[in-house]
Protein backbone atom coordinates (compact mmCIF):
# COMPACT_ATOMS: atom_id res chain seq x y z
CA UNK A 1 0.00 0.00 0.00
CA UNK A 2 1.63 3.36 -0.31
CA UNK A 3 1.32 6.15 2.06
CA UNK A 4 0.60 9.73 1.44
CA UNK A 5 1.13 12.28 4.34
CA UNK A 6 -0.83 15.60 4.05
CA UNK A 7 0.06 19.26 5.62
CA UNK A 8 2.95 18.48 7.11
CA UNK A 9 5.93 21.14 7.27
CA UNK A 10 9.42 20.98 5.76
CA UNK A 11 11.67 23.61 6.44
CA UNK A 12 8.87 25.98 7.52
CA UNK A 13 6.46 25.14 4.23
CA UNK A 14 3.82 23.37 4.02
CA UNK A 15 4.01 19.73 1.71
CA UNK A 16 2.12 16.86 1.18
CA UNK A 17 4.73 13.70 0.69
CA UNK A 18 3.64 10.11 -1.29
CA UNK A 19 5.37 6.97 -0.44
CA UNK A 20 5.63 3.90 -2.80
CA UNK A 21 7.10 0.80 -1.09
CA UNK A 22 9.97 1.81 0.76
CA UNK A 23 10.66 4.91 -1.41
CA UNK A 24 9.45 8.65 -1.32
CA UNK A 25 7.69 9.42 -4.61
CA UNK A 26 6.50 12.64 -4.60
CA UNK A 27 6.82 15.53 -2.49
CA UNK A 28 5.42 19.21 -2.39
CA UNK A 29 2.27 21.36 -2.18
CA UNK A 30 0.20 19.16 -4.57
CA UNK A 31 0.88 16.14 -4.24
CA UNK A 32 -2.47 14.18 -3.67
CA UNK A 33 -3.16 10.90 -2.12
CA UNK A 34 -4.22 8.38 -4.90
CA UNK A 35 -7.60 6.13 -4.14
CA UNK A 36 -6.12 2.97 -1.94
CA UNK A 37 -3.96 4.99 -0.31
CA UNK A 38 -2.98 5.40 3.54
CA UNK A 39 -3.39 8.74 4.57
CA UNK A 40 -1.67 10.46 7.66
CA UNK A 41 -2.96 14.13 8.04
CA UNK A 42 -0.29 15.73 9.58
CA UNK A 43 -1.12 19.38 10.16
CA UNK A 44 0.58 20.56 13.41
CA UNK A 45 3.31 18.41 12.26
CA UNK A 46 6.99 19.07 10.91
CA UNK A 47 8.47 16.06 8.94
CA UNK A 48 12.55 15.36 9.69
CA UNK A 49 14.11 12.66 9.36
CA UNK A 50 14.76 9.41 11.55
CA UNK A 51 17.30 9.32 14.04
CA UNK A 52 19.97 6.65 13.65
CA UNK A 53 21.14 4.99 16.78
CA UNK A 54 24.83 4.09 15.89
CA UNK A 55 25.77 1.48 18.94
CA UNK A 56 23.43 -0.23 21.19
CA UNK A 57 22.89 -3.29 22.95
CA UNK A 58 18.82 -3.52 22.30
CA UNK A 59 18.01 -6.73 23.97
CA UNK A 60 19.53 -5.23 27.34
CA UNK A 61 16.37 -3.38 28.11
CA UNK A 62 16.28 -6.97 29.78
CA UNK A 63 18.29 -5.92 32.43
CA UNK A 64 17.68 -1.96 32.56
CA UNK A 65 17.61 -0.94 36.18
CA UNK A 66 19.72 -4.08 36.96
CA UNK A 67 22.95 -3.47 39.20
CA UNK A 68 23.06 0.28 38.39
CA UNK A 69 26.00 2.50 40.36
CA UNK A 70 28.86 -0.12 39.74
CA UNK A 71 32.34 0.44 38.57
CA UNK A 72 32.41 -1.30 34.95
CA UNK A 73 34.27 -3.93 35.55
CA UNK A 74 32.35 -5.26 38.67
CA UNK A 75 29.00 -4.32 37.03
CA UNK A 76 30.55 -6.95 33.72
CA UNK A 77 31.77 -9.26 35.33
CA UNK A 78 29.58 -9.77 38.90
CA UNK A 79 26.16 -8.88 37.40
CA UNK A 80 25.55 -9.23 33.47
CA UNK A 81 27.81 -11.44 32.36
CA UNK A 82 26.53 -14.20 35.01
CA UNK A 83 23.03 -13.10 34.38
CA UNK A 84 23.77 -13.09 30.50
CA UNK A 85 24.48 -16.61 30.67
CA UNK A 86 21.23 -17.55 31.07
CA UNK A 87 19.95 -15.80 28.29
CA UNK A 88 17.79 -17.72 25.81
CA UNK A 89 16.86 -17.01 22.36
CA UNK A 90 13.35 -16.16 23.11
CA UNK A 91 14.65 -13.81 26.22
CA UNK A 92 16.66 -11.58 23.35
CA UNK A 93 13.64 -11.28 20.53
CA UNK A 94 11.32 -9.64 23.98
CA UNK A 95 14.42 -7.53 25.53
CA UNK A 96 15.09 -6.42 21.58
CA UNK A 97 11.21 -6.18 20.74
CA UNK A 98 10.45 -3.47 23.96
CA UNK A 99 13.86 -1.78 22.62
CA UNK A 100 12.58 -1.42 19.32
CA UNK A 101 8.77 -0.21 20.49
CA UNK A 102 11.38 2.26 22.20
CA UNK A 103 12.97 3.53 19.97
CA UNK A 104 10.34 3.88 17.21
CA UNK A 105 8.59 5.86 20.24
CA UNK A 106 11.40 8.26 20.22
CA UNK A 107 12.09 8.44 16.62
CA UNK A 108 14.73 5.98 15.81
CA UNK A 109 14.21 4.09 12.12
CA UNK A 110 17.48 2.41 12.15
CA UNK A 111 19.80 1.31 14.99
CA UNK A 112 23.25 -0.75 15.39
CA UNK A 113 23.24 -4.01 17.26
CA UNK A 114 26.21 -5.86 19.00
CA UNK A 115 24.06 -9.45 21.19
CA UNK A 116 23.77 -12.84 21.62
CA UNK A 117 20.97 -14.50 19.52
CA UNK A 118 20.98 -12.30 16.74
CA UNK A 119 18.84 -14.07 14.81
CA UNK A 120 16.30 -13.34 17.41
CA UNK A 121 17.30 -9.59 17.62
CA UNK A 122 16.85 -9.43 13.43
CA UNK A 123 13.16 -11.44 14.16
CA UNK A 124 12.28 -8.60 16.80
CA UNK A 125 13.43 -5.55 14.61
CA UNK A 126 11.58 -6.99 11.34
CA UNK A 127 8.50 -7.34 13.07
CA UNK A 128 8.70 -4.38 14.90
CA UNK A 129 9.84 -2.83 11.34
CA UNK A 130 12.88 -0.75 12.50
CA UNK A 131 16.17 -1.11 10.54
CA UNK A 132 18.72 -2.84 11.93
CA UNK A 133 22.59 -3.89 11.48
CA UNK A 134 23.52 -6.96 13.71
CA UNK A 135 26.02 -8.95 14.75
CA UNK A 136 26.81 -11.32 17.57
CA UNK A 137 29.49 -10.43 20.07
CA UNK A 138 32.43 -12.30 19.10
CA UNK A 139 35.82 -12.78 21.61
CA UNK A 140 38.59 -15.88 22.11
CA UNK A 141 40.23 -14.21 24.82
CA UNK A 142 39.48 -16.28 28.15
CA UNK A 143 37.00 -18.35 26.06
CA UNK A 144 37.12 -21.92 26.06
CA UNK A 145 36.69 -22.71 22.56
CA UNK A 146 39.28 -20.05 21.22
CA UNK A 147 39.93 -18.92 17.96
CA UNK A 148 37.63 -21.80 16.45
CA UNK A 149 34.95 -20.85 18.32
CA UNK A 150 35.15 -17.41 17.47
CA UNK A 151 35.27 -18.41 13.81
CA UNK A 152 32.09 -20.48 14.22
CA UNK A 153 29.95 -18.16 15.94
CA UNK A 154 31.45 -15.28 13.29
CA UNK A 155 29.87 -17.41 10.51
CA UNK A 156 26.61 -18.88 12.35
CA UNK A 157 25.48 -15.11 12.82
CA UNK A 158 26.38 -14.51 8.87
CA UNK A 159 24.41 -17.27 8.20
CA UNK A 160 21.54 -16.57 10.33
CA UNK A 161 21.11 -13.19 9.13
CA UNK A 162 20.53 -13.92 5.81
CA UNK A 163 17.46 -13.46 3.86
CA UNK A 164 16.00 -12.06 7.37
CA UNK A 165 13.70 -9.19 4.65
CA UNK A 166 15.00 -5.58 3.40
CA UNK A 167 15.24 -3.62 6.82
CA UNK A 168 17.96 -6.06 8.68
CA UNK A 169 21.44 -6.18 7.52
CA UNK A 170 24.49 -8.25 9.32
CA UNK A 171 27.55 -6.99 10.18
CA UNK A 172 30.83 -8.66 12.14
CA UNK A 173 30.91 -7.39 15.64
CA UNK A 174 34.15 -8.44 17.52
CA UNK A 175 33.79 -7.19 21.13
CA UNK A 176 37.07 -4.67 21.21
CA UNK A 177 40.30 -5.70 20.72
CA UNK A 178 41.44 -6.70 23.86
CA UNK A 179 38.81 -9.82 24.07
CA UNK A 180 39.83 -10.73 20.51
CA UNK A 181 43.10 -11.54 19.85
CA UNK A 182 45.23 -10.25 16.70
CA UNK A 183 44.67 -13.32 14.56
CA UNK A 184 41.84 -13.49 15.33
CA UNK A 185 41.19 -9.71 14.26
CA UNK A 186 43.03 -10.52 10.89
CA UNK A 187 40.42 -13.48 9.98
CA UNK A 188 37.79 -10.92 10.62
CA UNK A 189 38.76 -8.26 8.45
CA UNK A 190 39.11 -10.98 5.26
CA UNK A 191 35.70 -12.02 6.60
CA UNK A 192 33.82 -8.60 6.39
CA UNK A 193 35.69 -8.03 2.65
CA UNK A 194 34.82 -11.42 1.38
CA UNK A 195 31.01 -11.14 2.82
CA UNK A 196 30.69 -7.26 2.01
CA UNK A 197 29.51 -6.62 5.78
CA UNK A 198 30.99 -3.86 8.24
CA UNK A 199 32.95 -4.02 11.43
CA UNK A 200 31.61 -2.93 14.27
CA UNK A 201 33.63 -2.85 17.51
CA UNK A 202 33.73 -1.37 21.39
CA UNK A 203 37.51 0.65 20.95
CA UNK A 204 39.06 2.96 23.70
CA UNK A 205 36.19 3.44 25.69
CA UNK A 206 38.42 4.18 29.08
CA UNK A 207 41.43 5.60 30.31
CA UNK A 208 41.87 2.02 32.11
CA UNK A 209 41.68 -0.12 28.66
CA UNK A 210 43.98 1.99 26.93
CA UNK A 211 46.47 1.98 29.82
CA UNK A 212 46.86 -1.92 29.77
CA UNK A 213 47.20 -1.91 26.28
CA UNK A 214 50.00 0.45 26.07
CA UNK A 215 51.33 -1.59 29.03
CA UNK A 216 51.19 -5.53 27.30
CA UNK A 217 52.10 -3.28 23.40
CA UNK A 218 54.34 -0.73 21.66
CA UNK A 219 51.47 0.17 19.02
CA UNK A 220 48.51 1.94 19.53
CA UNK A 221 45.49 0.49 19.22
CA UNK A 222 44.21 2.65 15.94
CA UNK A 223 47.45 2.12 13.81
CA UNK A 224 47.04 -1.87 15.48
CA UNK A 225 43.44 -1.85 13.78
CA UNK A 226 45.11 -0.28 10.73
CA UNK A 227 47.90 -2.64 9.76
CA UNK A 228 45.09 -5.93 10.47
CA UNK A 229 43.25 -4.28 7.75
CA UNK A 230 40.22 -3.02 9.63
CA UNK A 231 40.08 0.68 9.85
CA UNK A 232 38.14 1.51 6.59
CA UNK A 233 34.93 3.02 5.38
CA UNK A 234 33.08 0.01 6.85
CA UNK A 235 34.26 0.12 10.00
CA UNK A 236 32.22 1.55 13.43
CA UNK A 237 34.03 2.11 15.79
CA UNK A 238 32.12 2.53 19.31
CA UNK A 239 33.08 5.20 21.97
CA UNK A 240 36.67 6.52 20.47
CA UNK A 241 37.29 8.54 23.39
CA UNK A 242 40.73 7.82 24.36
CA UNK A 243 42.58 8.82 21.29
CA UNK A 244 45.49 10.99 20.36
CA UNK A 245 45.36 13.33 17.63
CA UNK A 246 47.07 11.09 14.99
CA UNK A 247 44.59 8.65 15.55
CA UNK A 248 41.94 10.58 14.70
CA UNK A 249 44.11 12.15 11.39
CA UNK A 250 43.89 8.55 10.74
CA UNK A 251 40.53 7.83 11.21
CA UNK A 252 39.57 10.02 8.75
CA UNK A 253 42.13 8.91 6.26
CA UNK A 254 40.79 5.72 6.39
CA UNK A 255 37.01 7.08 6.26
CA UNK A 256 35.82 4.94 9.68
CA UNK A 257 33.31 6.12 11.62
CA UNK A 258 33.26 6.68 15.25
CA UNK A 259 29.54 6.22 17.47
CA UNK A 260 29.86 8.87 20.33
CA UNK A 261 27.65 7.10 23.26
CA UNK A 262 27.88 10.09 25.63
CA UNK A 263 24.94 8.98 28.15
CA UNK A 264 26.52 5.37 28.76
CA UNK A 265 29.83 6.69 29.30
CA UNK A 266 28.38 9.55 31.71
CA UNK A 267 26.65 7.45 33.60
CA UNK A 268 29.80 4.60 33.88
CA UNK A 269 32.44 7.59 33.86
CA UNK A 270 34.68 5.77 32.14
CA UNK A 271 36.88 8.21 31.64
CA UNK A 272 36.81 10.91 29.35
CA UNK A 273 34.44 13.16 27.16
CA UNK A 274 34.53 12.33 23.17
CA UNK A 275 37.11 14.99 21.91
CA UNK A 276 34.65 16.06 19.48
CA UNK A 277 36.53 18.98 18.42
CA UNK A 278 39.45 16.97 17.49
CA UNK A 279 37.37 14.38 15.69
CA UNK A 280 35.86 17.03 13.78
CA UNK A 281 38.85 18.99 13.08
CA UNK A 282 40.10 15.99 11.19
CA UNK A 283 36.98 15.51 9.37
CA UNK A 284 36.03 11.89 11.50
CA UNK A 285 32.86 10.85 10.21
CA UNK A 286 30.89 10.35 13.06
CA UNK A 287 27.20 9.20 14.42
CA UNK A 288 26.22 9.33 18.25
CA UNK A 289 24.46 6.13 19.91
CA UNK A 290 22.68 5.41 23.30
CA UNK A 291 24.79 1.90 23.78
CA UNK A 292 22.48 -0.63 25.93
CA UNK A 293 19.59 0.37 27.96
CA UNK A 294 21.41 -0.97 30.75
CA UNK A 295 24.39 1.38 30.85
CA UNK A 296 22.18 4.45 29.92
CA UNK A 297 19.64 3.06 30.98
CA UNK A 298 17.04 4.74 28.29
CA UNK A 299 16.76 4.30 24.05
CA UNK A 300 15.90 8.10 23.85
CA UNK A 301 18.36 9.69 21.43
CA UNK A 302 16.86 12.80 21.70
CA UNK A 303 17.64 12.96 24.82
CA UNK A 304 21.13 12.11 24.66
CA UNK A 305 21.49 15.05 21.58
CA UNK A 306 20.52 17.35 23.68
CA UNK A 307 23.58 15.76 26.36
CA UNK A 308 25.92 15.33 23.83
CA UNK A 309 25.21 19.02 22.39
CA UNK A 310 26.12 20.31 25.68
CA UNK A 311 28.35 18.64 26.91
CA UNK A 312 30.58 18.89 24.12
CA UNK A 313 30.28 23.04 24.36
CA UNK A 314 31.06 22.52 28.06
CA UNK A 315 34.51 20.81 27.43
CA UNK A 316 35.23 23.40 25.02
CA UNK A 317 34.48 25.78 27.22
CA UNK A 318 33.10 27.37 23.51
CA UNK A 319 29.27 27.29 23.51
CA UNK A 320 30.04 27.62 19.07
CA UNK A 321 31.27 24.21 19.57
CA UNK A 322 28.90 22.03 17.72
CA UNK A 323 25.89 24.17 16.21
CA UNK A 324 22.18 22.77 16.73
CA UNK A 325 22.41 21.83 13.31
CA UNK A 326 25.50 19.51 13.40
CA UNK A 327 24.18 17.88 16.34
CA UNK A 328 20.79 16.96 14.99
CA UNK A 329 22.45 15.83 11.64
CA UNK A 330 24.88 13.64 13.51
CA UNK A 331 21.79 11.82 15.39
CA UNK A 332 20.57 11.55 11.79
CA UNK A 333 22.97 9.40 10.80
CA UNK A 334 23.98 12.14 8.06
CA UNK A 335 27.69 12.95 8.81
CA UNK A 336 28.55 9.12 8.43
CA UNK A 337 27.88 7.15 4.89
CA UNK A 338 28.27 3.91 7.06
CA UNK A 339 25.61 4.79 9.18
CA UNK A 340 22.85 5.70 6.20
CA UNK A 341 20.91 8.55 7.06
CA UNK A 342 18.91 9.65 4.51
CA UNK A 343 16.89 13.60 3.72
CA UNK A 344 13.49 14.00 2.63
CA UNK A 345 14.20 13.98 -0.76
CA UNK A 346 12.16 12.01 -3.96
CA UNK A 347 14.01 9.24 -4.60
CA UNK A 348 15.31 8.59 -1.28
CA UNK A 349 14.12 5.42 1.88
CA UNK A 350 10.77 7.04 3.22
CA UNK A 351 12.35 6.94 6.57
CA UNK A 352 10.94 9.94 8.59
CA UNK A 353 9.40 11.23 11.66
CA UNK A 354 6.79 13.40 12.59
CA UNK A 355 7.24 15.90 15.24
CA UNK A 356 4.03 17.64 17.52
CA UNK A 357 5.51 21.37 16.82
CA UNK A 358 2.03 22.46 18.84
CA UNK A 359 4.07 21.25 22.03
CA UNK A 360 5.01 23.73 24.98
CA UNK A 361 8.31 22.70 24.70
CA UNK A 362 8.57 23.13 21.11
CA UNK A 363 6.58 26.63 21.13
CA UNK A 364 8.23 28.97 19.45
CA UNK A 365 10.52 29.23 17.30
CA UNK A 366 13.47 27.14 15.58
CA UNK A 367 12.74 23.93 15.29
CA UNK A 368 16.34 22.72 15.07
CA UNK A 369 17.13 24.51 18.03
CA UNK A 370 14.25 23.46 19.77
CA UNK A 371 14.73 19.91 18.75
CA UNK A 372 18.51 19.72 20.08
CA UNK A 373 18.15 21.82 23.15
CA UNK A 374 14.27 21.39 24.16
CA UNK A 375 12.95 17.96 23.25
CA UNK A 376 13.06 14.29 24.42
CA UNK A 377 11.71 11.23 22.40
CA UNK A 378 7.42 12.52 22.99
CA UNK A 379 7.70 15.62 20.79
CA UNK A 380 7.70 12.49 18.26
CA UNK A 381 4.01 11.87 17.16
CA UNK A 382 4.29 9.66 14.48
CA UNK A 383 7.82 7.41 12.82
CA UNK A 384 7.75 6.36 8.99
CA UNK A 385 10.28 3.68 7.91
CA UNK A 386 10.66 2.29 4.61
CA UNK A 387 7.55 3.56 4.33
CA UNK A 388 5.30 1.76 6.68
CA UNK A 389 4.04 4.02 9.67
CA UNK A 390 5.62 1.43 12.60
CA UNK A 391 4.09 4.07 14.92
CA UNK A 392 1.08 6.45 14.17
CA UNK A 393 -0.09 9.48 17.12
CA UNK A 394 2.01 7.66 19.37
CA UNK A 395 -0.05 4.27 18.97
CA UNK A 396 2.55 1.12 18.08
CA UNK A 397 0.96 -2.38 17.62
CA UNK A 398 1.96 -5.19 20.34
CA UNK A 399 3.65 -2.70 22.80
CA UNK A 400 1.35 -4.39 25.59
CA UNK A 401 2.68 -7.60 24.95
CA UNK A 402 6.16 -6.55 24.98
CA UNK A 403 5.88 -5.30 28.31
CA UNK A 404 4.38 -7.77 29.69
CA UNK A 405 7.04 -10.31 28.26
CA UNK A 406 9.88 -8.95 29.81
CA UNK A 407 8.66 -7.67 33.16
CA UNK A 408 7.93 -11.44 33.43
CA UNK A 409 11.68 -12.55 31.59
CA UNK A 410 13.67 -10.01 33.87
CA UNK A 411 11.97 -11.27 36.93
CA UNK A 412 13.78 -14.81 36.13
CA UNK A 413 16.36 -13.79 34.83
CA UNK A 414 17.62 -11.27 37.43
CA UNK A 415 16.81 -14.29 39.88
CA UNK A 416 20.55 -14.86 41.47
ZN1 LIG B 1 28.51 -1.05 23.91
Amino acid sequence: MALTVINASLDGKRINLRAEGATIQALGPDVAAQPGDDVIDAAGRAIVPGLVNGHTHAAMTLFRSYASDLQLQEWLEHYIWPAEARLAAEDVYWGTRLAAIEMVRNGTTRFFDMYWHPEAVARAAADTGIRATVGAPLFDKGAVAGIAGLKEAALESLAALAGRGPLITASLTPHSIYMVSEPSLAWVAEQARAHDVPVHLHFCETIREVDEWMATHDERPTPYLDRLGLLGPTTLLAHGCVMEPDDYALVAERGATIVTNPVSNLKLASGRIFPYAEAARHGVHLGLGTDGPSSNNSLDLFADLKVFALIQKHAAYDPTVLPAAEALAIAQGRRSPLLGGTPIEVGQPADFLLIDTDLPNLTPGDLTSNLVYSSNGSVVDSTVVAGTPVMRHRHIEGAEEALAEVRARAERLWAR
